[in-house]
């Protein structure tokens, strides 16, 4: 991270302001020209330069000529501590043989024989990635280690990997993401998961949210509800993985309990959709590891229509897709494979992945009072998002008003 100045910083452009907030919103998608004000690392002003409060004060004046300016990009789904590689079982899945979730017990082990020092230094090189492609606060979950000890571990060192970066990071408990070969069965694991791991998660502070995989061959909605109901009661934020491999209910216990998020939905239908519309639990919408698998893609225009509110994800992860820093991908996919617009699906890359972390009132939009996150791209305009698709890349990028040193 490079010093600037710590006290107030004009931004101005020539180009597009990407404002990001929801469509309902009064104000517009895009500002041009723009001025923005930034104090003590949150934002001040936004508006068009010549409306710049009067004596702004800016002991510095940052001009971005005419970059396309977009606030920092949230990735709200991402498995980033493992290790191993599982490449040959893409390979295999994509010859044919059906995705069976087994998989995941490959990481397991690889991760359990791999040293702390090794599982932080590959977690930070997938934040890292993260960040300089624009994102600037991710979610991150354990689920790669599947006991008590191991889980612990997995979450602390995502602590370690992440120190000193300026990048943010949701720490999620993910102990019911498979069931490990050591257990009786789906339901005693998950017991174990509320009685035991929780308790331990939480007394130690290590996560904001607790997720569950719910699904056909993990864990049923009964297990899912013991697992989110022991979360609930130690004050962890609820979040699940539904109705991604089949369309078990999954949404409408996510919308009954009233997790924050329910992420993939690849199956949903008409009425899951319509249970979604009804509710405050956000859409996260995965679409490539659905690409990898060619699994059915989710139906994120319908869940627009409906007025669910949308975010979009990298889902990074050891087995279904290993790209990190891939968000300006993510969000070319959502306009081109998802049905979304190019606007649809930036809002949903940070307003929609605020809401889906709980952040709306500190990230995703340039508004005043939230932390001051912009990134300047390589390109002019939003809908490079879906033209150049994974190709746009930040030139600048600032995190709560301090500009981030890129490796190039
Ligand atoms: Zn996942």
């Amino acid at each position: 991270m490079a010093a600037m100045g710590e006290g107030t910083t004009l931004f101005t452009g020539s180009g597009r302001l990407a404002v990001a907030q929801p469509h309902a919103a009064a104000a517009p998608a895009t500002i041009s020209p723009w001025g923005l004000l930034v104090g003590d690392g949150r934002i001040v002003w936004v508006g068009e330069p010549g409306d710049v409060p009067s004596e702004p004060d800016a002991s510095e004046v940052v001009d971005l000529g005419s970059a396309l300016v977009t606030p920092g990009l949230l990735d709200a789904h991402t498995h980033p501590l493992y290790a191993g590689d599982r490449s040959d079982e893409a390979a295999s899945r994509l010859a044919g043989e059906p995705y069976t979730g087994g998989g995941i017990l490959r990481t397991v082990v690889a991760t359990r024989a791999a040293a702390d020092d090794e599982l932080v230094a590959l977690a930070r090189s997938r934040l890292i990635a993260e960040l300089a492609a624009g994102t600037t606060a991710v979610e991150c979950k354990s689920g790669y280690g599947l006991s008590t000890d191991e889980e612990v571990r997995a979450l602390r060192l995502i602590s370690r990997a992440a120190d000193g970066l300026p990048i943010r990071v949701i720490r999620t408990f993910l102990g019911a993401h498979a069931v490990p070969a050591e257990a009786g069965s789906a339901r005693e694991y998950a017991a174990l998961v509320a009685e035991e791991m929780i308790p331990a998660v939480a007394s130690e502070g290590l996560a904001e949210f607790c997720d569950v995989f719910c699904d056909r061959g993990f864990f049923s909605l009964e297990d899912a509800e013991t697992v989110l109901g022991a979360a609930r009661r130690a004050g962890l934020q609820l979040r699940m993985h539904a109705d991604q491999l089949a369309r078990t209910g999954a949404a409408e216990l996510a919308v009954r309990l009233g997790v924050t998020s329910a992420d993939h939905l690849e199956q949903l239908d008409g009425a899951g959709v319509a249970a979604l519309a009804g509710s405050e639990t956000v859409a996260t919408l995965l679409p490539a590891p659905a690409l990898v698998m060619r699994d059915h893609l989710p139906p994120a225009r319908a869940l627009l229509d409906a007025g669910v509110t949308v975010a979009l994800a990298s889902d990074a992860n050891a087995g279904t897709f290993g790209g990190w820093g891939q968000m300006p991908l993510v969000i070319g996919l959502g306009a081109t494979v998802l049905g979304m617009t190019v606007d649809e699906s930036l809002i949903a890359a940070t307003v929609g992945g605020a809401a889906s972390l709980g952040l709306s009132l500190e990230r995703g939009r340039f508004a005043p009072g939230l932390v001051a996150d912009l990134v300047a791209w390589d390109a002019h305009h939003e809908g490079a998002f879906a033209l150049q698709l994974g190709a746009v890349r930040p030139k600048r990028i600032w995190v709560g008003g301090r500009e981030v040193e890129l490796e190039t």
